[in-house]
């Protein structure tokens, strides 16, 4: 279970997560949207520290997300992040991409993070290009080897930023795919998106933002078809 507890952020003196309620329950999955610099990729990003945040707490199953004395790498290690820019090591193959923070944690032995490495290319349908290099590979393989390096730890919670923002549009189906497939899994998921489809078919709960606040948060049947904010009113309005 993930908590947010009055969380507030401020860069400088801009606020930039303000007051921020949130329950999300093990095995759900949250779509998060709203406009251009409403605090998505903030928020997310204050669940496995990227960000500081100046007060409130963030726990994860009762632990205490910024306390200063835990460890920033076990924490990580629990929480899978996908990056709109893939974020892959241009300069090692698909597997090592895939193996490289299980063995540098030691996690696990080289060849159980290989194995089990293989095994989550073979569930994003990759495994044949393991040993492809990643530029040369199409951006929708590139971000589901991204998931699958997310996943080498079993992390319990995955985390993604507008994880098709940057695909060609014919690529979006097949990483929505993954996604789909890991929700049906149980997994616990907090995704920035504007796939509304994707937000309608898979959320539990979708949370509409808006300068930094939490506005709107509801089943996506009521979210969609009765939004109750006026400013969510005007948001689904503008993106249809
Ligand atoms: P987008 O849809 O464009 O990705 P977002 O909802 O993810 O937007 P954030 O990236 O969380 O928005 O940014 C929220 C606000 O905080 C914006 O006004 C942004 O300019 C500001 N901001 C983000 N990162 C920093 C930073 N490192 N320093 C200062 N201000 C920042
Ligand atoms: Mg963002």
């Amino acid at each position: 279970m993930i908590e947010l507890k009055n969380v507030n952020k401020w860069y400088g003196d801009y606020h930039a997560l303000v007051d921020v309620n949130e329950t999300i329950p093990t095995g759900e999955v949250v779509v998060v949207c709203g406009p251009s610099g409403s605090g998505k990729s903030t928020l997310i990003r204050t669940i496995n520290r990227l960000e500081e945040i100046q007060s409130g707490t963030i726990l994860l199953d009762g632990q205490d997300v910024h306390d200063p004395k835990l460890n920033v790498n076990q924490l990580r290690a629990g929480i899978g992040f996908v990056f709109q820019q893939f974020n892959l090591f241009p300069h090692l193959t698909v597997l090592e991409n895939c193996t490289l923070a299980a063995v540098q944690l030691k996690k696990m032995t080289s060849a159980e993070a290989k194995e089990r490495a293989m095994e989550l290319l073979h569930r994003v349908g990759l495994a044949h290009k393991a040993e492809a290099i990643p530029n040369q590979l199409s951006g929708g393989q590139q971000q589901r080897v991204a998931i699958a390096r997310a996943l080498t730890l079993k992390p319990p919670i995955m985390l993604f930023d507008e994880p098709t923002s940057a695909l060609d549009p014919e690529m979006v189906g097949e990483v929505l795919l993954v996604m789909r497939d890991l929700a049906k899994d149980g997994m616990t998921m907090v995704c920035v998106t504007h796939e509304m489809g994707f937000a309608r078919e898979v959320a539990d709960q979708v949370i509409f933002m808006d300068q930094g606040a939490v506005l709107e948060r509801a089943r996506p049947e009521d979210f969609f078809l009765r939004p109750q904010h006026p400013r969510t009113q005007k948001f689904l309005a503008d993106i249809r």
